[in-house]
């Protein structure tokens, strides 16, 4: 009976077999974040050839792909870059938007394309786009639907959570070719438009590689973390006597 309350909210923590599960892919998040700003750091100290600055980078690849209305602005914090497709804008962070090294050129390249993403109806950004609002839902409203049912011992309350924590699950896997290939992009537009020069070319690939990190990282904890509560709940390895 006392299992049944494992993984009621801090609870799932002292789960032997959460910790099992989860504590690798909690290592790799570290160490991508880690790894992530370790080399956006290192390339900021690069300066790029041409001179120019993420937002310099950002308007000549909108403007050439016809995209004048993409708005390009600065954006407070650290790292907070990010494309926003509601209105359409590319929102760099100080060190990206102003600076004039390889890794704003990396960061605002990658940014713009998720804006040509969208202006080309990549399909995985429009299926994340719309899946965010479920995608929130289930992390929150799934866990309480789970807990509660696990309190209440009745399983379909858990599984709705189950249900509706795996649309956070999708998302983050959705999420994976969306963040691919904004980098392929950024790597192919900034070399083809002749922002960068060939030398630069592997500092680039450097700062958008393990930035994908992260992403890949985020995945393997949301997969890990719906098969321990299949576990949990004997959806998986069968149902367990109590
Ligand atoms: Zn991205």
């Amino acid at each position: 009976m006392p299992r049944r309350f494992e993984i009621i909210g801090n609870g799932a923590m002292l789960d032997p077999l959460y910790f099992a599960m989860l504590a690798p892919a909690m290592l790799l998040s570290l160490w991508a974040t880690f790894a992530t700003k370790r080399r956006f750091a290192q390339f900021a100290e690069v300066p790029n050839a041409r001179g120019m600055t993420g937002a310099d980078a950002a308007r000549a690849i909108l403007d050439r792909a016809g995209l004048h209305h993409v708005r390009v602005e600065p954006h407070d914090g650290w790292l907070t870059d990010h494309y926003d497709p509601r209105d359409r804008t590319v929102r760099l962070s100080p060190d990206v938007y102003h600076g004039r090294s390889i890794s704003a050129l990396a960061v605002a390249a990658h940014e713009t394309g998720h804006a040509l993403q969208h202006a080309k109806r990549y399909w995985p950004l429009e299926v994340r786009t719309l899946a965010v609002p479920v995608a929130s839902l289930g992390s929150n409203l799934g866990f309480i639907l789970i807990a509660v049912g696990m309190l209440l011992s009745m399983a379909g309350l858990s599984l709705l959570g189950v249900i509706l924590f795996s649309a956070t699950v999708l998302f983050q896997l959705i999420t994976l070719p969306v963040e691919f290939d904004a980098s392929e992009r950024a790597k192919k537009l900034l070399f083809d438009h002749g922002i960068i020069v060939p030398s630069e070319q592997a500092g680039v690939a450097k700062v958008l590689s393990a930035a994908a990190m992260t992403y890949v990282a985020a995945a393997i904890t949301s997969v890990l973390t719906l098969l321990y509560f299949l576990i949990r709940l004997g959806v998986l390895g069968g149902r367990r006597e109590e």
